[in-house]
């Protein structure tokens, strides 16, 4: 069969695979380790809709799986996959439109200020493009697509505890379907695609080529960064912070969030900051200086900055969260709010727990507050997202703490957040939603053109920790038998931990090359 499109082998070097080039790591092969070839068969650098529906035509016609790539973030590999026609829209023109008082076609009373969000295009280019003049929810990367597996996978941002979740801000998206038909989809037209599309996960149910996502009015922002340095090796000034942290952050003032670990706090609050001061700073600092016996050097530092506006506080974060995101965030476990205030010793005691076994990750995002206000059947997110408190990150040995707490049936996980060794994965994204969102992809994808790992309708191999190689489990059905693989050695531990940091500097590299 002759293609117009590029044969994928002859383009190994220019960043056909997620993060190298040259396709030797996990996200391009699939299992961390295993040498198995995920690369697409032709590939196409989509430049505008029609290059898609043109493929999406391509791959109809010829009976080819459809997979998609904006940036190659997924910490899944759900970006690429094995003999796959790949769309690629990194090479998407950005739109950048910013419309006052839009409506969506439902036409009632309700309007939003709205920026245009091209496929394929990052949060870089949104900050750019509204500077001080606006307020915008977005990743904490902003090399991250807007439009792409961030929101389709429900989109946590810092700012969420005020603003929402990446979906809460999304008003209508423009659509290429299986079919190749071009739709929208808002409140009122094809209600249940946007539905689906608001947290349902990236490349499952079309190639989404615009969103209108909502502006807020503009807020300065204050930064609070308290690291305990070598006071986080002293176990008793890492459990009384720990303490704190359970005790009082589900709690805060809407306009805090940020995220936590055992060794400190990077919190970012949505206002001037005498605000800032008065809801959380002048408490968390005369409990510090009172309870965490922090030498006087310590103080002598300032832990707090002051931004003009979202976009400025966004070119910071890349150089500080760069290689730690995915480091230590392949497996992650929704806190219920309930469980979070009302069995405080026990949550407490999971943290100091993980926290001492080194197994807690560095990205513990503070939930709640607005994310929880939204009916949980409002967007296509685990139902849990809408009555959490916290998002906690663990390694794989945390992981087992973290399930023996919290298991599937008392809460789930953040699409964004779960590597491919996620076991269950379909309860853990999407819970009870998954039934549904099955429903809707087989009526838009009857011939499941798209496909990908950890992707509603996925068929093929499982790579999770229980069924690493074998075929499908029926959707909803747990998988049986076996429990996590424990490392034998605190010297496999660090191995794997190792690689895993080398495949974030090599990512980052990338992305910002
Ligand atoms: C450094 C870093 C920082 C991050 N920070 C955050 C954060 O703060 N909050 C958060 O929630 N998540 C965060 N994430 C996770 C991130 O949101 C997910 O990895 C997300 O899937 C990335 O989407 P992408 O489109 O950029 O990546 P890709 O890997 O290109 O795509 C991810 C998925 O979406 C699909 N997809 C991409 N574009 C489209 C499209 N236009 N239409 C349909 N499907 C599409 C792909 O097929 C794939 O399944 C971060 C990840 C990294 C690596």
């Amino acid at each position: 069969m002759t293609s117009p499109f590029d044969i994928a082998k002859d383009m190994r070097g220019e960043g056909i695979c997620m993060q190298y080039s040259d396709c030797t790591n996990s996200f391009c092969l699939g299992e961390l380790g295993a040498k198995r070839d995920n690369l697409p068969a032709y590939v196409l650098m989509a430049k505008e809709e029609k290059d898609i529906v043109t493929g999406v035509q391509f791959a109809n016609k010829y009976n080819i799986k459809v997979s998609v790539k904006s940036t190659g973030h997924s910490l899944s590999g759900a970006s690429t996959a094995k003999d796959t026609l790949l769309i690629w829209l990194a090479q998407y023109p950005e739109d950048n439109t910013i419309q006052l008082d839009y409506q969506d076609s439902c036409g009632d009373t309700e309007s939003h200020n709205v920026i245009g969000v091209a496929a394929g295009q990052n949060f870089k280019s949104i900050a750019e493009a509204v500077g001080d003049d606006y307020h915008f929810v977005s990743a904490s990367e902003w090399t991250v697509s807007a439009s792409g597996g961030f929101i389709q996978g429900g989109g946590v941002s810092f700012t969420s505890r005020h603003y929402g979740l990446g979906v809460d801000n999304v008003v209508d998206f423009r659509v290429v379907l299986p079919s190749s038909a071009v739709v929208i989809a808002d409140r009122c037209t094809n209600s249940d695609l946007f539905w689906a599309l608001r947290g349902g996960g990236g490349g499952s149910f079309g190639i989404v080529t615009h969103m209108n996502y909502k502006l807020h009015a503009p807020t300065p922002i204050v930064r609070f960064s308290f690291n305990l340095e070598e006071s986080s090796s002293n176990d008793t000034t890492v459990s009384t912070f720990l303490k704190y942290v359970a005790e009082n952050l589900p709690n805060i003032d809407s306009r805090w969030g940020g995220r936590f670990s055992w060794f400190g706090l990077d919190m970012y609050f949505a206002g001037f900051p005498r605000g800032a001061q008065v809801t959380f700073l002048d408490d968390f600092i005369e409990f510090a200086m009172t309870n965490l016996n922090l030498p006087l050097s310590f103080w002598e530092k300032n832990h707090t900055r002051s931004y003009d506006s979202w976009s400025r506080v966004l070119p910071e974060l890349e150089e500080t969260t760069g290689q730690a995101y995915v480091a230590e965030t392949s497996f992650s476990r929704l806190v219920p709010h309930d469980f979070a205030t009302e069995q405080t010793v026990e949550h407490y005691q999971l943290l100091e727990s993980l926290a001492k076994s080194n197994t807690l990750g560095y990205t513990n995002v503070l939930l709640g507050q607005n994310i929880n206000k939204i009916p949980e059947s409002e967007t296509s997110v685990h139902p849990a997202f809408r009555e959490s408190a916290f998002l906690l990150t663990a390694n794989q040995i945390g992981y087992e703490k973290l399930l023996e707490k919290l298991p599937n049936n008392v809460t789930g996980a953040s699409k964004n957040h779960v590597g491919s060794l996620e076991p269950n994965w379909r309860e853990s994204i999407w819970g009870e939603h998954y039934e549904r969102l099955l429903e809707i992809k087989e009526l838009y994808d009857p011939r499941n053109i798209f496909s990908c790992y950890q992707c509603v309708g996925y068929e093929g191999e499982e790579t999770d920790i229980y069924t690493k190689g074998k075929k499908l489990n029926p959707p909803n059905q747990a998988p049986t038998g076996g429990t996590i693989d424990q490392p034998t050695s605190a010297a496999q531990v660090l191995s794997t931990g190792s690689k895993l940091i080398i495949i974030m500097i090599g990512f980052s590299m990338y992305l910002m090359s």
